[in-house]
C-alpha cells in the first residue's frame, strides 16, 4: 500500500533529525545531554559533515532564541506559557527547558506525533532514569493507550495523524482534562507557542491550514504564537537535488508547493490570519544572529572551506513567526 510506506518513510526522518543533533553535539556546536537517550547505540553513530552540524547548530541556536524570548514574554506577563510541538520526534526541548533558567515559565509542554513514533518516544522516557527524573515523581507519570501516549504534570506526549480532520484528532486529545485534573490538557487562557519543526512539508497545505486553523479557534481570546522551521525555494538546481534525495527514499513533499519564495514564507503568517509574520534564513540568522564570539568558536571546530556552499545550504532554509492576539493584548505586537 503506498501511502502506508509513505507514512513509514516520514515517520522514519526522525532518525535522521535525531542523528544529525546528536553528531552537532558530539563535535561540540551544541550542548545537549539527552539528545543521546533517543538514539540506539549512540557510540556507534557516526557524525555528519560539518556543513551538516553547522545546519543543525544554526536551526537549533534560532529556535531556542525564539521560544525561550515566548516564554520569556509569558513570564513578564506574570502568567505561564504552554509549547505545543507538531511532528516532536525525539526532540529533547521539553527537558532542555525544563532544566534551564526558564523551567518556570511552563504550564504545558505537548508532543504529538504518530503512534508508531510516540510508543518509540514514552519507552526511551521510561527506559532512561535521567529523562524520567525530569518529568516529577514517579507516581505523576501515567502511561496509556497502549504505551502510545504519556502523561506527567507538564509535559504530555501523545498520538495523533495531524492530516487528519482536527476536529476528530485534537479536540478529543487537548481541550479535554487530563487524569486527575479538571482542567483542559491546553488551557485555552495561556500564551501558547506552536511549533513545526520540519513537519509542515509532510503535509499538504490544505491539512497545514486545517490544523493552525483550529488552534486559532481555540486560542480565539487567547494569545497564540506559531513558529515554523522549514525549507523553501525548491524550484532551483540545488532545491532538485534535495527533493530527488527525498524522492529516493519514497518521500514526495506535498507541503513545499506554495513556499517557493522567501516572500510567501516571510507572509505564511499573514496568511494564516495572524497579526505578525517574519521571517529569517538560515544564512541570515549565521550571518546577523550569532554573536562573532560564537562564529569564532563554531569556525574552529572543523574545517569547512566551502563558506559559499555552506550559505547555498543555509539559504535553503527558513525559520517564519508570527502571533495571534487579542485587541487588548496587541502590545506584544511589538515585542515577538
Ligand atoms: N520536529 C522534530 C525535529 O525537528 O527534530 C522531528 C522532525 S522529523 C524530520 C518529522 C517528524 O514529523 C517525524 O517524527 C514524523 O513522524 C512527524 N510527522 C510527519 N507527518 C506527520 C503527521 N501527519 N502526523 C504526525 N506526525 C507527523
Amino acid at each position: 500500500h503506498a501511502r502506508r510506506d509513505d507514512d513509514g518513510a516520514i515517520r522514519a526522518t526522525d532518525s535522521d533529525a535525531a542523528l544529525a543533533r546528536l553528531s552537532a553535539v558530539s563535535k561540540h556546536y551544541l550542548s545537549d545531554p539527552f539528545i543521546k537517550s533517543f538514539v540506539s547505540r549512540p557510540h556507534l553513530q557516526q557524525p555528519r559533515p560539518p556543513l551538516i552540524n553547522i545546519g543543525t547548530y544554526v536551526r537549533s541556536e534560532g529556535l531556542d532564541a525564539l521560544v525561550d524570548q515566548w516564554l520569556e514574554l509569558a513570564q513578564a506577563d506574570g502568567t505561564q506559557a504552554q509549547v505545543v510541538s507538531l511532528g516532536a520526534g525525539s526532540d529533547t526541548r521539553f527537558w532542555r527547558i525544563a532544566t534551564g533558567p526558564r523551567r518556570d515559565a511552563l504550564r504545558a509542554y505537548v508532543e504529538l506525533d504518530f503512534a508508531e513514533n510516540t510508543i518509540k518516544k514514552a519507552m526511551a522516557i521510561r527506559k532512561s532514569k535521567e529523562l524520567s527524573a525530569v518529568l516529577g515523581p514517579p507516581e505523576n507519570v501515567t502511561l496509556a493507550g497502549g504505551g502510545t501516549t504519556l502523561h506527567s504534570p507538564i509535559y504530555h506526549l501523545l498520538p495523533a495523524d495531524l492530516r487528519l480532520p482536527p476536529s476528530e484528532v485534537l479536540t478529543p486529545l487537548l481541550s479535554t482534562p487530563t487524569p486527575g485534573s479538571s482542567e483542559p490538557l491546553l488551557s485555552p487562557s495561556h500564551p501558547t507557542l506552536l511549533l513545526f519543526e520540519c513537519v509542515l512539508v509532510y503535509m499538504a497545505p490544505a491539512a497545514s491550514s486545517r490544523l493552525v486553523q483550529w488552534f486559532t479557534g481555540y486560542f480565539e481570546s487567547g494569545v497564540l504564537g506559531g513558529l515554523i522551521y522549514e525549507m523553501y525555494g525548491l524550484e532551483d538546481n540545488f532545491g532538485n537535488v534535495m527533493k530527488d534525495n527525498l524522492r529516493a527514499r519514497g518521500i514526495s513533499l506535498p507541503g513545499v508547493e506554495p513556499f517557493t519564495t522567501f516572500a510567501s514564507v516571510q507572509s505564511r503568517f499573514a496568511q494564516y490570519g495572524f497579526v505578525t509574520s517574519h521571517a529569517l534564513s538560515l544564512r541570515e540568522i549565521r550571518r546577523s544572529y550569532i554573536s562573532p564570539a560564537e562564529r569564532e568558536r563554531i569556525s574552529q571546530l572543523e574545517m569547512l572551506d566551502e563558506i559559499e556552499e555552506l550559505e547555498l545550504v543555509l539559504e535553503h532554509y527558513a525559520i517564519s513567526w508570527g502571533v495571534q492576539l487579542p485587541q487588548n493584548k496587541d502590545t506584544l505586537k511589538a515585542r515577538w
